[in-house]
């Protein structure tokens, strides 16, 4: 399933490279120390005399927030910085970076909250929001522009971006590209590796993978994007809890075996679903149909796990969602259960 190569980067050798980093931290350990990290629940730490050292204040850090960063660190061979959700690691990218008269450009298919953020608290403070569709982009011109955010597979339509070829060209005009790689995770793709600047999760759905909290990170390889998006976390309090953190971090430790087990299942139902009478179109990038199937099996470890289905119409689309004794109706995926939502209701508001 995983279309692994030889080489020491690429997807199919962050899990190997992950499984190593989980070993590494449990060999060694002092007599009696617990394995996992604790969870810290303090805004406080012993100061006498002069502060100093790595644990001062709540708001400044958090044992349990290293531990977690080392590990999502780990799997992209990055450094990483954990936020109370998606939103919040994307807002504090685009606060650490984006400046009065920088040109930031999105898609305009993609998680439509990222762009809701940019052209109400961003657009204000003098960033030019520039939007474009996600098949529009490799005639898009990218020079010029600060700051290209990009999702690949897009959610909701599943179209992929060229990474490599976004990274030269955005690099070419002077810029920086975050890829948003909340569908396929470390795991099913290394966006750093293909040449992006930085990668944004929202960790609420496969890395967390329970559908029991909300959280986000951001992982680059440059030491001052992720001192940005921390000393943005420092100074304005966007900080995720303990409770959370140990969550995602225990959630973390089975993602291999998760998302091996989504992939092999959203392939095995696009297959069975793709001669169906009834289904008008079945949108999967692990399809031989797909129009960039072939980019998929380049740049992707694996398909995804998130199929988009056409039906007849709304009352057969919510019929299926309805009655499918397997699915959840509702806004969020990546979990244990398989979830689905007619997305339509979101264009009708
Ligand atoms: N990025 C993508 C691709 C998403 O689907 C979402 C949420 O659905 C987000 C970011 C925002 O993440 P959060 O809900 O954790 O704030």
């Amino acid at each position: 399933m995983l279309n692994e190569d030889d080489s020491d980067s690429g997807p199919g050798k962050a899990a190997a490279r992950f499984g190593d980093h989980l070993h590494r931290h449990s060999k060694s350990p002092a007599l009696g120390s617990a394995f996992e990290p604790a969870i810290l629940p303090t805004s406080v730490y012993a100061l006498p005399r002069a502060p100093e050292g790595a644990f001062q204040y709540g708001r400044w850090s958090n044992p349990g927030w290293t531990a977690l960063e080392e590990h999502l660190g780990a799997l992209e061979q990055g450094a990483a910085a954990i936020f109370p959700s998606g939103s919040a690691a994307i807002a504090a990218l685009f606060a650490s970076i984006l400046r009065p008269g920088d040109r930031l450009l999105l898609q305009s298919d993609g998680y439509m909250g990222t762009r809701t953020t940019a052209q109400r608290y961003f657009a204000s403070q003098g960033v030019s929001v520039e939007t474009c569709s996600t098949r529009e982009l490799a005639a898009r011109p990218l020079d010029g522009l600060r700051l290209v955010l990009l999702e690949s597979p897009s959610n909701p339509g599943l179209d992929l971006v060229d990474i490599g070829d976004c990274a030269r060209r955005v690099h070419a005009g002077g810029g920086l590209l975050v890829i948003d790689n909340t569908l396929m995770t470390p795991l099913g793709q290394q966006p750093l590796d293909l040449g992006a600047d930085a990668t944004v999760y929202s960790d609420t759905k496969l890395i967390n993978g329970h559908s029991d909290a909300v959280f986000g990170h951001v992982c680059a390889r440059r030491p001052e994007l992720i001192a940005g998006v921390q000393e943005w976390r420092r100074v304005c309090g966007a900080i995720p809890g303990p409770f959370e953190t140990w969550m995602v971090q225990r959630g973390l430790e089975t993602l291999e075996l998760r998302v091996a087990r989504m992939h092999a299942n959203a392939l095995a139902l696009a297959q069975a679903l793709q001669d169906q009478r009834g289904v008008r179109a079945l949108c999967y990038p692990g399809l031989a149909g797909h129009p960039q199937h072939a980019l998929a099996s380049a740049q992707m470890s694996g398909y995804g796990s998130m199929l988009g289905l056409t039906l007849a119409d709304q009352a057969t689309a919510e019929r299926f969602v309805d009655e499918c004794r397997y699915l959840r109706a509702c806004t969020s995926f990546g979990g244990v259960h398989s979830s689905a939502e007619r997305r339509a209701q979101d264009a009708a508001g």
